[in-house]
């Protein structure tokens, strides 16, 4: 079980990761439905400046979501059947309910209150 501070680090990490990604997504989406409607040549330094930012940015709010047990990035725990043997896969799970690491419930410590929004 974390402490309250470690579910709080945990908790804003997580939601900045799922903000940047969902404000990519958002963006890219965009990004491909104009491009088929519009020529977008003249203004493609300006987005290739601006992609190359949000990549930098997903880079980055992925550094920062983190097990604050172990320091590992919780995955998604897609099981496989490879060649001999179970494989994992490489998604990061954007709601975890215990590290796909060390084992840890991300559970909410029980004596803490609901944060107030
Ligand atoms: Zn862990």
């Amino acid at each position: 079980m974390l402490t309250e501070e470690q579910y709080a680090a945990f908790k804003a990490s997580q939601r900045r990761f799922i903000w940047v990604m969902t404000f990519s997504l958002t963006f890219f989406s965009l990004l491909v439905l104009v491009g088929q409607a519009y020529n977008l040549e003249s203004i493609g330094l300006g987005l290739a400046v601006f992609s190359l930012i949000l990549i930098a940015l997903i880079i980055w709010s992925m550094h920062g979501y983190r097990c604050p047990a172990c320091g590992e990035t919780p995955r998604a725990r897609m099981w496989g059947l490879g060649a001999s043997e179970m494989q994992y896969s490489s998604m990061v799970a954007l709601k975890p309910k215990e590290c796909s690491s060390c084992g840890i419930s991300f559970a909410k410590p029980a004596h803490m209150e609901t944060p107030k929004k």
